[in-house]
């Protein structure tokens, strides 16, 4: 796969849920009533992979009581913008006041309309099956369970606001973690002040040790994997300021039975990425010349993605909903990730307050802002609200700079920037976005095809729009049988068109569906060098200052 739906994958999928509080007391059954919505959650078959679920409703003596209830089950949860409708996994729905049967019927695809006839205490069961493992999805089976609540647990229509209990059952010799707080003198029970609060925390039963951390088990193996992992850990705990706590307009409170629009996706998402990359650097973990090499291959990949033109860093964040979680194979030409796009703008923002200021201020120094004047005043934030805190921190209008690289689309100058903190980024010798060649470049022929090699199969992944694969009719999808007639694998494919110059034609054979057929391909050029981030020569004081107050460095 390519870089970008690697790193993707990386910033998505790979998510640690932070579970505070441990339980490790006994199961019991039974327990008292608290006001509002109490559930309790079983599973006693694990291997039948179903999450048994009561609902138990109290209506307080000075509450009017309907004769119907509808119970809403979340199509979405928050952090994972796609409607993944859970309500799909929910089965044995039923409902009874005092053992007394109800009847119920289902109003919409999510909704069960409870006919509870007045009464004031009633219940409702159901199991959800939970066999998919992911930090939007749940799933039991014999080793552990770890649930989202918004993919298990309803909520009463028109009381969203209300709080409610969560007593766990746990499978003999489990333990619970859940961010939620215990409620005293009641075992295995947790209580929320509101769903939003319900569906933000996320619970493990097994014998864990503390945290909760999706990522591959042979992620270790090289150093790189092991850097993605800091990464990963750094970019989560950064999230318990920027967005559990300091939040966009649009995420929270929540309507959870149809998409949350926001255009904030790129600072919510971004600009923790920005600082999940950098926090391991400051940290000592890795050295200054691995952050920037790093930094380099992902502005690198950036600008290799023909979508950026297609799509603003604002854009992605809105359209995450049908764009972010439902990549294609056409993704690459018509659009970017809020994640890539939103680091860059967050170093870009970082450099050039501290350019400005001369060291004074920094990106740092805007999160605190809306901290304080946001989450300590318990408010959401606006796109203009951001602006307005950079520019307060820059001590001058950022508008241009928000104007073209944040709601519009033109391609970053880097080096106008990065020469603050002395810094360069150049390919084989050329500075990006300068002009002429300072040094003889060394020049590729280039195709602009993605390849993927799956055991006998050589398959075109993504065509890049602009290039001479794309403009002279190859397409993603193709099985590749052949180049000059003989037979390669990916190796010798890349080898093969590496031996050839820019202008040399290439005779590519794939299968198109059940048909083959050869195109005549004319090679690009492509300069031969990676992206590098280099120092500036005679950088001055000021210039080395403001780079060792950024990465750390000691
Ligand atoms: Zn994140």
């Amino acid at each position: 796969m390519v870089r970008r739906f690697h790193y993707l994958f990386v910033a998505l999928q790979v998510t640690t849920l932070v579970l505070l509080a441990c339980s490790a007391a006994p199961a019991q059954t039974g327990g008292p009533l608290s006001s509002g919505i109490s559930f309790t959650v079983t599973m006693p078959r694990p291997y039948t992979h179903l999450l048994e679920v009561e609902m138990r409703v109290q209506i307080p003596a000075n509450l009017q009581v309907a004769n119907e209830t509808d119970l809403v089950m979340p199509v979405w949860t928050p952090g994972s913008y796609l409607i993944r409708e859970f309500e799909r996994h929910v089965q044995d729905f039923a409902a009874d006041a005092n053992g007394r049967a109800l009847d119920w019927a289902t109003v919409n695809k999510n909704t069960w309309r409870v006919k509870t006839g007045g009464a004031r205490q009633w219940r409702a069961t159901y199991r959800v099956y939970a066999n998919e493992l992911s930090v939007r999805t749940s799933e039991l089976n014999s080793d552990h369970a770890f649930w989202n609540n918004a993919a298990l647990l309803m909520y009463r229509d028109g009381s969203i606001n209300s709080p409610a209990t969560l007593r766990i059952l746990p499978a003999p010799g489990w333990k619970i973690a859940t961010g939620l707080p215990a409620v005293d003198g009641q075992p295995n029970t947790f209580r929320a002040e509101n769903f939003d609060v319900l569906y933000d925390s996320p619970v493990e039963c097994s014998n864990f040790k503390p945290t909760a951390l999706g990522f591959s088990r042979n992620g270790f193996a090289k150093e790189e994997g092991y850097r993605s992992f800091l990464y990963l850990v750094a970019h989560e705990f950064f999230h318990l300021w920027n967005v559990k706590r300091i939040k966009p307009d649009a995420l929270g409170p929540f309507d959870y039975t149809k998409e949350n629009y926001t255009r904030l996706l790129w600072v919510a998402e971004g600009v923790t990425d920005y600082y999940g990359q950098i926090m391991p650097r400051r940290a000592g973990l890795i050295s200054d010349q691995t952050y920037l090499d790093q930094l380099a291959k992902r502005i690198q990949s950036f600008e290799e993605t023909p979508g950026r033109f297609e799509m603003s860093a604002e854009e992605a964040s809105f359209n995450a909903w049908i764009k972010e979680y439902r990549p294609d194979e056409n993704s690459i030409n018509s659009s970017i990730s809020y994640y890539s796009k939103g680091e860059l703008l967050g170093l870009l923002l970082d450099l050039d307050i501290r350019r400005r200021t001369h060291g004074a201020k920094s990106l740092d120094d805007v999160m605190r802002y809306l901290y304080n004047e946001f989450y300590n005043k318990s408010r959401n934030y606006t796109p203009a609200d951001v602006q307005k805190a950079c520019e307060l921190m820059a001590g001058a209008s950022l508008d241009q700079f928000f104007a073209r690289y944040v709601r519009g689309r033109d391609e970053f100058q880097y080096n106008e920037i990065l020469t603050g903190a002395g810094l360069q980024l150049e390919q084989g010798g050329i500075p990006i976005g300068g002009s002429g060649p300072d040094t003889p470049v060394r020049i590729k022929a280039f195709l602009g095809a993605d390849l993927e090699q799956t055991g006998d199969r050589l398959l075109i992944t993504h065509v890049r729009a602009g290039t001479p694969a794309y403009d002279q009719g190859l397409n993603a999808n193709d099985q590749i049988v052949a180049l000059e007639g003989a037979r390669v694998t990916k190796e010798t494919f890349d080898a093969r068109i590496a031996e050839k110059k820019p202008g040399d034609a290439a005779r590519v054979t794939v299968f198109r569906f059940d048909d083959l057929r050869t195109f005549e391909i004319r090679l690009g050029s492509q300069v031969d060098a990676p992206f590098r981030i280099v120092p500036i020569a005679q950088a001055s004081d000021e210039q080395k200052r403001i780079y060792q107050a950024w990465l750390g460095a000691h």
